[in-house]
């Protein structure tokens, strides 16, 4: 109906070619993107989208270079299970408390910011893993600018520490690694640092530039250097944020409390979020109550690269949601029921992602220029030729990554890796878990499962010149 009065047609005559199109649609069903562009054209209109982002990117101010100042690094720990993640982060959590400072971190609001050496700040994200950072990603939330891969030293690279580099990698997040355990007998950081150059990834000490630090997690040994180093990579980042506007940030977690409401644990990324401030994140809105920092005391502001619980939400938004900070509450509510409604009506999903048979589409339109992929499959030799054989496919027009390769069935963390990145998932002789098949049926990614290789290039590579036929 929309679209037919904004070309001042009837409506039926675009009901008529949506079925010549074979989709029979009602009257205020909403239409994809491709789908109207289609129709429009079939009208001689070309369709001009204005995105989501920047409607949501109004809520965010421009930021002048002088209003810039330089803000804490926010830091993700990944690596294999029991390599020593938690271990790390209660370490840090621990010690680094400044003298005078009331109290130490004794709560988990899911991130906590700690002082070092020389009055620098450092945050650290709570939740270690490569699935919450991926999580978060995939609902378009960038938050960590350095990541933490720890490798236990009297181990080896294991597969999760694979799948950290590949979801590090995609996130374009600079990696430092640490070498941990190195206080047990077995430890030994070359053999680590051998099977890292052996992916391709050489460290510093080897003409490389990936930072690296040996520690002991359990002994706090040499944990001061490794946040030496992340202050260095924050450096180099160059991260700056402008304090002087109303609060732009990503929620961390939320929970319902009973006695308190809604908890909500969000990361200030810019501007300054003070009691009072009006809020919408995700569907809901509401007013800031009250403020507690990772140390348990109340505060009446903070500013960016700072995580802070927030009281005052009216329902419980969801990790790696957006939350802004707006003038009137009036406004919060409106976007905010704006967005529960087209939600209802869309679903859950509001991102198409790619997938094999929408090439040809979105080549038509022209907006298609990279094809990511994951590759998992039964060993390494035949994921390394089919992996060689896609990166060749590569053209012109559409360049194809490969974003992540690796041995094992096809993960939920392989799904999220596609959603964040939007990739398809190519498995060869591997077959997806329950859990990931339900995941990508929920997130619309595209999995294609291939037993021989010449199959899965052939009709990747047909995709890639339009040949697959469209299905509507
Ligand atoms: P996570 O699964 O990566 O979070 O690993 P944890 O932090 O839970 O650590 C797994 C096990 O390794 C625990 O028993 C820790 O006590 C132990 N561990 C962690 N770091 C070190 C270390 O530096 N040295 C030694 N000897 N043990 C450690």
């Amino acid at each position: 109906n929309e679209l037919a009065s904004m070309m001042d047609v009837q409506v039926t005559q675009v009901i008529s070619t949506c079925m010549s199109l074979g989709m029979f649609v009602s009257i205020n069903q909403r239409l994809d993107a491709e789908t109207l562009t289609i129709v429009a054209d079939e009208f001689g209109y070309e369709i001009e989208f204005v995105k989501p982002q920047d409607e949501e990117a109004s809520l965010d101010e421009p930021d002048a270079p002088e209003s810039l100042v330089a803000r804490a690094p926010i830091v993700t720990i990944m690596g294999h299970v029991d390599h020593g993640k938690t271990s790390l982060l209660d370490f840090i959590r621990k010690t680094n408390v400044t003298a005078g400072e009331a109290g130490g971190i004794t709560q988990h609001i899911g991130a906590y910011d700690v002082t070092v050496s020389g009055n620098r700040k450092i945050t650290f994200l709570d939740t270690p893993g490569h699935e919450a950072f991926t999580a978060m990603r995939a609902r378009g939330a960038q938050v960590t600018d350095v990541v933490i891969i720890v490798i236990a030293a009297d181990d080896s690279v294991m597969p999760q520490t694979r799948e950290a580099i590949n979801h590090a990698q995609a996130a374009g997040a600079p990696i430092i690694f640490a070498f941990n355990k190195m206080d047990r007998p077995g430890a030994n950081a070359d053999k680590i640092r051998e099977q890292l150059s052996a992916m391709n990834i050489l460290v510093e000490e080897w003409g490389g530039k990936y930072q690296t630090q040996e520690i002991s997690a359990k002994q706090g040994l040499n944990i001061d250097l490794l946040l030496e180093k992340v202050l260095l990579e924050a450096e180099i980042l160059d991260l700056k944020a402008n304090p002087d506007k109303r609060a732009v940030g990503t929620v961390i977690e939320a929970a319902l409390d009973k006695g308190r409401g809604i908890v909500t644990t969000i990361l200030v990324q810019a501007g300054t979020l003070s009691v009072g401030d009006p809020i919408l994140a995700g569907c809901y809105s509401g007013r800031v109550k009250a403020l507690t920092d990772a140390r348990g005391q109340r505060v009446n502001s903070v500013g960016p690269s700072i995580p802070v619980q927030v009281l005052g939400m009216q329902g419980a938004p969801t990790a790696g949601d957006k939350f802004n900070s707006l003038e009137n509450e009036v406004e919060a509510r409106e976007i905010a029921n704006k967005r529960l409604q087209l939600q209802r009506e869309q679903g859950l999903r509001t991102q198409k992602h790619i997938t094999l048979d929408e090439i040809g589409r979105r080549l038509a339109i022209g907006n298609f220029k990279e094809l990511n992929i994951i590759v998992k499959g039964d060993v390494d030799g035949s994921i390394e030729a089919l992996s060689d054989s896609l990166l060749k496919l590569s053209t012109d027009q559409i360049q194809v990554n490969v974003i992540s390769k690796a041995v094992g069935q096809i993960s939920e963390s392989d799904v999220l890796l596609a959603s964040a990145s939007d990739a398809i998932i190519i498995g060869f002789q591997v077959r997806p878990s329950g859990g990931a098949r339900k995941l990508a049926e929920q997130e619309q990614i595209d999995i294609r499962l291939y037993s021989i290789i010449y199959d899965a290039i052939n009709e990747i590579r047909d995709a890639m010149e339009g040949m697959l036929a469209p299905t509507f």
